[in-house]
């Protein structure tokens, strides 16, 4: 018999068996055990429903890691509607953008964060109510307190629902382009949520400091896997060093998701205050590749165990992880920690192949680049009313992440690039991160991004864009001298261009699309071929 897989299935199991157990620590303070949350979801989706929402109807939040955030999205999904999560970094022409292209027909949003709102409230096109949570005097709209306990905690009945049913709507991070809305299933999320939870082998014993922002596809997994094992879920509602080490002391935490610049702030509070602390966290898990001293630091002195993931929004996010296998185990501190700055090995349930211009596999040699692809059940529906993207991002099956990697030995994969900023200069390709690896070894670079310039004789050539520190000087030969003396001559930047700062995204990342095209127009040259974005 078909039994679909829906993501209701993992807070069921949790008030079942854990009822009574601690699930959520808010910020405020306020504690719930699984029952008390699961009454206050259904109150919420009995609300929902009073408002009008039905299956397949867009629910924003803008909301940092707060109680409220979690109970969204059992609530929300508990009516069929979708959940869509808002970046609480974006400007208000963004939210304007997401919830008018989403068809949002209700915004539950934070009080600290209604005033990027108001300007854009009037441009709204299908909002229908707006919730406020932590209401002030100044709410003119619907107080989210207030109004949840007018409604029943009893059971509330769900409408038909199948797990191919699209359950959320998540943008990406506009690191290249546009953010694009991508729709997830009950079943990718719920896939997804199974294959980490073999790595990580969550238990009830387990306690999470939500870091990641829910928002965010790489926080927005994991209450599934923490929910379902009858976990205790600590809410931060501000990403600070102090306040951080102070809860995994006070709440005994014992794993935690970040991003890698979270937790090389986390490094340096560690290096200046020196707190002697007592913890339990047994993993530390974060994306993006830190470099191997990084890792080593993470597991010897503070003594977490760390554990590189890759993934995209498109993935639900996740489809490489970095354990130690024990048939490696033999392998030397020194080797454990390089593997462990790659992006990892394939999760159970995902395929994941590096693949060159004809479609195969490159040779595990850790030398030959190609193309990421993966294929999974975790894999996107597609793009929110964007087929030509989809057909374009999923061909056969086969998700093309648009970045490119190696595969060594042992059939870890390294990320080396995205497709669209690796340098081709004198046909070898050039890992735009290598080089920008090497410029943030000199002392008085403060960032760095090196991007593809057009060049008569080579076709492409590196240029740095550089932030320097603070009351330092530096020229332009010097920075190319530096590069020539730690690179091979051809991977080696030829010019500099000094900037202020760097274009970011809300997330952080560089948004090098910006700086390549603008280069590309200084020199009258046309954009065509691989820089058209
Ligand atoms: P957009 O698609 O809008 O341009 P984005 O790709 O930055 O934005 P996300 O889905 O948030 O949006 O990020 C996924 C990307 O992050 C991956 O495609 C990859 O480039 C990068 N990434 C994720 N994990 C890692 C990792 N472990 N190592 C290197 N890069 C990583
Ligand atoms: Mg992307």
């Amino acid at each position: 018999m078909y039994v679909p897989m829906l993501l209701n299935d993992f807070l069921d199991r949790a008030v079942k068996l854990y009822g009574s157990k601690k699930a959520v620590i808010n910020t405020d303070g306020r504690e719930y055990t699984y029952s008390e949350l699961n009454e206050r979801v259904n109150q919420l989706s009995h609300g929902l429903q009073s408002l009008g929402v039905q299956k397949g109807d867009r629910v924003a939040y803008l909301a940092p890691n707060t109680l409220e955030m979690l109970e969204g999205f059992y609530g929300v999904f508990q009516t069929g509607a979708i959940m869509v999560p808002l970046n609480t970094r974006l400007t208000p022409e963004d939210y304007l953008f997401i919830l008018n292209h989403s068809e949002t027909k209700i915004l539950v949003c934070d009080q600290e964060l209604y005033h990027q709102i108001a300007p854009i409230r009037e441009k709204l096109q299908t909002v229908e109510s707006v919730l406020i949570h932590y209401a002030d005097e100044t709410c003119e709209d619907i107080n989210y307190d207030q109004w949840l306990s007018r409604f029943s905690s009893n059971r509330f009945d769900r409408p038909e629902m199948d797990e191919q049913d699209v359950c959320s709507l998540l943008y990406t991070s506009g690191t290249t382009g546009n953010p694009k809305g991508v729709m997830l299933t009950h079943r990718n999320n719920y896939f997804h949520a199974l294959s980490v939870q073999h790595h990580l082998r969550v238990s009830d014993k387990d306690t999470l400091l939500h870091i990641l922002p829910m928002f965010h596809v790489n926080g927005w997994g994991s209450p599934f896997y923490y929910t379902a094992n009858g976990a205790t879920q600590v809410m931060l509602r501000k990403i600070v060093p102090e306040t951080i080490m102070d809860l995994v002391q006070k709440h005994k935490v014992s794993v935690m998701h970040m991003a890698p610049t979270v937790l090389n702030g986390l490094l340096q509070y560690y290096d200046q205050k020196k707190p002697t602390f007592d913890h339990d966290v047994r993993i530390v898990i974060a994306g993006s590749a830190p470099a191997p001293a990084f890792v080593t630091k993470v597991e010897e002195e503070i003594g977490w165990e760390f554990i590189q993931v890759y993934g995209m929004t498109e993935s639900s996010p996740l489809s490489l992880f970095s354990p130690i296998r024990p048939h490696l185990e033999d392998l030397t501190k020194e080797q454990k920690y390089r593997l462990k700055a790659k992006a990892g090995i394939q999760m159970i349930g995902c395929e994941v192949k590096v693949v060159n211009d004809l479609g195969d596999e490159v040779a595990w040699n850790g030398q030959e680049i190609g193309e990421v692809i993966t294929r999974s059940n975790s894999v996107m529906k597609g793009y929110w009313k964007n087929e030509q993207a989809t057909m374009e991002t999923i061909q056969d099956g086969w998700l093309h992440t648009g970045d490119m990697g190696t595969v060594d030995e042992y059939g870890t994969i390294e990320i080396v690039d995205r497709k669209k900023d690796i340098i081709i200069s004198g046909g070898e390709n050039i890992s735009s991160i290598e080089v920008e690896g090497v410029l943030y070894e000199h002392p008085s670079i403060l960032e760095a991004a090196v991007v593809a310039l057009p060049h008569e004789k080579w076709g492409e050539t590196p240029h740095a864009f550089v932030v320097v520190k603070e009351g330092v000087a530096l020229t332009e030969e010097e920075v190319i001298q530096f590069s020539r003396s730690k690179l091979a001559h051809f991977k080696a930047v030829t010019g500099v261009t000094f900037v202020d700062e760097l274009p970011k995204t809300a997330s952080g990342k560089i948004q090098k699309i910006h700086l390549r095209n603008q280069k590309w127009e200084e020199s009258g040259k046309s954009k065509d071929g691989r820089f058209v974005n």
